[in-house]
């Protein structure tokens, strides 16, 4: 019985540690926010890796302007040229 006590005694005291792990870790979160604004309204952080694919950004050939490069189109010399010259790259 004795043991029986201790082992609760043990888990309540793990699980009051995540919790106060838990409630720690969204205090810190809620800090960079201001007060009363819902996470719907918050600007979406660049930060995290998951929110969005990083776009591989190259330069055209021709004008030398960086486009996303699935906007980009490849040419027969294996140059990357914009949407706008697409037609008059030499191929
Ligand atoms: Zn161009």
């Amino acid at each position: 019985m004795k043991l029986f006590v201790l082992l609760v005694v043990v888990l309540l005291f793990v699980i009051w540690k995540k919790y106060q792990k838990r409630l720690s870790e969204q205090d810190s979160q809620d800090a960079h926010s201001p007060a009363g604004e819902s996470p719907a309204s918050r600007p979406p952080t660049p930060a995290r890796p998951s929110a969005a694919p990083a776009r591989e950004l190259l330069p055209c050939s021709v004008c030398g302007v960086h486009a996303d490069k699935a906007s980009l189109s490849l040419t027969a010399g294996g140059r990357y040229v914009c949407v706008l010259h697409r037609e008059d790259s030499p191929s």
